[in-house]
């Protein structure tokens, strides 16, 4: 007697796709076969559809006080998002307060997460405040369970950025302590320069976000941490990387042999900067800005090609009155935008179905890779007998507008509104458990489990 049978789907994995019914026992997966006989609780018919082991979104900031504003989803709400996305795993960042311990700082996050997520989840750290004593608590947290950790490049005046002493204190300790960093790769001086020129002059209108933030603020920062990480041999992911130039960075490092993990977002590979200009300009306000046309195209090569290894989403979101806090100053609108809901539409309908990637490279960049890379590997991100049973049945003829009405973010507005999608996620189920049944919420409050992750390993 199994809990659930899911039959006749085809199971994706990085390398093959096979038919075969999967049965689920007490949150594990206990057996994958061509015809599971054993008697089940529950039953789903996924004939048609495509199996998938369960999207872990490795950046998202739910609940997030930032820019004197809180994120507009809390834990419950984008975990509920995120289902519906298909994805069983989030991986958020708990910000280090000034002054804080790390453990202080994911004890902060988990007394937010606990309650109220509906999927599993796991944290990073964000460090603003490295000294000696914290250099000395790493030990301890990687014990705990918490693996990586991001350095912000950029925000100076927000206290939040690490000069390249720090960066490179990290990258250093990465390698002997078996850690991941994490970095938002801008030039801060040269884009705070930029802000400040722009106020001076009196042009405070959306684009100027974008117009103080060229593709070379991205680029010379990603190209720098690629030098630190090469001169201490560390372990260096790139977040959320949006240009040409950052890629062609990452290139040249693959092509000498030294690995460096580029992330990306849906939002970066179909919309461009010309939102800046329309009348809700505001609402497309995140950092990186929204690039070309021209760099969409290199992106998706990059993911075609496999030097960009994860998409995540940069899940972050404000409604219309918080991003109207700038409405007359593009520095005071809170920037980010929600995302975790269309990883895989976009990268199936945009990606899949017009033959950049194969459905085989979705499972890499949204599961398999980012469970390697974070240490949640062979419990999550994969479809294995002993695996957590994470798993998202995808319908590849589902047809759906991203518009508010059926997108589950609390936001009063689609920043891809008008968009239509074919092949979206209709059940999602988490350790066992059913959370997005056929397109209908089945889960609970509560019942996602903060995952302790292993030290880094390579991918
Ligand atoms: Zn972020």
């Amino acid at each position: 007697m199994v809990d659930i049978v899911i039959k006749e789907g085809k199971i994706v994995t990085p390398t093959d796709i096979y038919e075969a019914d999967i049965g689920i026992k007490d949150g594990k997966i206990v057996e994958i076969a061509r015809n599971i006989e054993a008697k089940a609780e529950q039953v789903i018919d996924a004939s048609g559809k495509y199996v998938l082991p369960g999207a872990i979104d490795p950046h998202t900031h739910m609940e997030l006080p930032f820019m004197g504003t809180t994120s507009a989803d809390d834990f419950e709400a984008g975990t509920i998002a995120a289902a519906f996305g298909g994805v069983t795993t989030i991986i958020d960042f708990a910000i280090q307060p000034k002054g804080k311990s790390f453990m202080d700082t994911i004890e902060i996050w988990r007394g937010k997460a606990d309650p109220k997520v509906v999927i599993d989840y796991s944290l990073h750290v964000a460090v603003t405040d490295l000294n000696e004593e914290r250099m000395a608590e790493l030990s301890k947290v990687l014990d705990y369970g918490v693996t990586s950790f991001k350095l912000f490049m950029p925000y100076r005046k927000e206290g939040l950025m690490s000069d390249d002493g720090r960066l490179y204190a990290m990258l250093d300790a990465s390698r002997e302590h078996r850690f991941l960093v994490q970095v938002h790769a801008e030039n801060a001086p040269v884009l705070e320069y930029l802000v400040e020129k722009f106020l001076r002059e009196g042009k405070k209108t959306p684009e100027y976000h974008a117009l103080s933030r060229p593709n070379f603020v991205e680029g010379e920062a990603i190209q720098r941490a690629i030098y630190l990480a090469h001169a201490t041999n560390g372990n260096l992911y790139i977040v959320h990387m949006s240009t040409k130039e950052g890629l062609v960075a990452v290139a040249e490092s693959l092509n000498k042999g030294f690995p460096i993990y580029a992330e990306t977002f849906p939002h970066y590979l179909v919309l461009t900067e010309e939102k800046y200009y329309g009348p809700d300009g505001r609402h497309y306000v995140m950092s990186p800005p929204l690039r070309s046309r021209a760099d969409i195209e290199v992106l998706w090569k990059g993911l075609a090609s496999e030097k960009i290894v994860t998409v995540g989403s940069d899940h972050c979101p404000f409604n219309s009155e918080q991003k109207a806090m700038g409405k007359d100053d593009f520095t005071k609108i809170p920037n980010g935008v929600p995302g975790t809901e269309v990883i895989i539409p976009i990268l199936y309908s945009e990606g899949v179905r017009r033959d950049i990637i194969t459905i085989n490279q979705l499972v890499k960049f949204t599961s398999y890779n980012v469970a390697k890379l974070f240490g949640l590997y062979p419990r999550k991100g994969t479809i294995a007998v002993g695996a957590d049973a994470d798993i998202t049945i995808l319908d590849p003829n589902y047809e759906m507008e991203l518009s508010v009405e059926n997108l589950h973010t609390k936001i009063d507005y689609s920043i891809y509104d008008g968009m239509k999608v074919k092949g979206v996620p209709t059940t999602t189920i988490c350790r066992g458990k059913p959370i997005v049944l056929n397109r209908e919420f089945v889960g609970k409050k509560g019942e996602g489990q903060f995952i302790p992750r292993s030290r880094f390993t390579g991918l």
